[in-house]
């Protein structure tokens, strides 16, 4: 299994792998994780860290690859990404109240659950099924967005029937709390 860490200061990106994990000020490799509030949410894919020489803290965002392949629609094979992932959650969930911390996790809970497979290749569309699963509990425009995406409706009929079926589930539970956009 291979980690690739992203640490975010200051909007300061910088790629690493988790063994040379470094200060982004000092370098230092000491780090103390300082949050862990956030990562039960996130389920260890954002972490708070501090370092044990400048003492400046800073986030540090962890993806997983596991080392399984993707059979996409084309006919390639590609490596499981995690960050793609998040890429694409991140596009399904924009201008919705869904928040970064929640596709983290969302994004977490779906890579357990392929780790649960113990598969050495999964198709693009079971790992579609999987997020959209997850994503139906969150939140409806987000759910659509990525339906379209990776269910590939036959034509706009079922489109509106699958858009129709979301609503009807959705109404009785419709609150009136406050969204926040992020
Ligand atoms: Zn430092």
């Amino acid at each position: 299994m291979k980690r690739e860490d992203v640490l975010s200061s200051n909007k300061i990106w910088e790629t690493q792998t988790t063994s040379t994990m470094k200060c982004p000020y000092c370098k230092h490799d000491e780090l103390k994780v300082t949050d862990s509030r956030n990562s039960s949410e996130c389920n260890g894919i954002k972490r708070r860290r501090e370092c044990l020489r400048c003492q400046r803290r800073f986030t540090t965002f962890e993806t997983v690859d596991l080392s399984m392949q993707v059979h996409k629609r084309d006919g390639h094979y590609e490596d499981f990404q995690q960050s793609k992932l998040i890429k694409g959650l991140d596009a399904a969930c924009r201008h919705t109240s869904i928040s970064r911390d929640q596709i983290l996790a969302l994004a977490s809970r779906v890579t357990q659950e392929l780790m649960q497979r113990q598969a050495q290749v999964l198709s693009a569309t079971a790992i579609g099924e999987i997020v959209m699963r997850h994503l139906k509990e969150l939140d409806t425009i987000a759910y659509i967005r990525f339906a379209c995406v990776y269910r590939r409706f036959k034509d706009v009929d079922e489109l509106m029937e699958a858009i129709q079926k979301v609503r009807v589930q959705e109404e009785p539970l419709e609150e009136d709390s406050p969204q926040v956009l992020h």
